[in-house]
């Protein structure tokens, strides 16, 4: 590995984690999170539907494209994301 190859380092680590693909959500055994940007409507689907419809190789941040909004029939800007377990009590409750 060569000190001068940083910037490029970087850049590849940054593609990997904006191309998360659908097989790698069924290997972690999570869904899809979407999000409407327009009337912030959100859901949770499946990624096995989406992937019997896509394809393993589809990138998840892409697969908003795909979808329509269920409340304002948006089609264009759709966020989506895997659907990371939270742990939201655990911390809300350290002080
Ligand atoms: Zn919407």
């Amino acid at each position: 590995m060569r000190l001068f190859d940083k910037q490029k380092l970087t850049q590849d680590t940054k593609d990997t984690l904006s191309a998360i693909l659908l097989h790698d959500l069924i290997a972690e055994k999570l869904d899809i999170f979407c999000w409407c940007n327009k009337c912030n409507h959100n859901n949770i689907i499946a990624t096995k539907l989406v992937m019997e419809k896509l394809g393993p190789n589809y990138p998840v941040p892409e697969v908003g494209r795909n979808l329509r909004c269920g409340k304002c029939n948006n089609t264009q800007n759709i966020a989506t994301r895997p659907n990371w377990p939270t742990h939201g009590g655990q911390i809300a409750r350290h002080m």
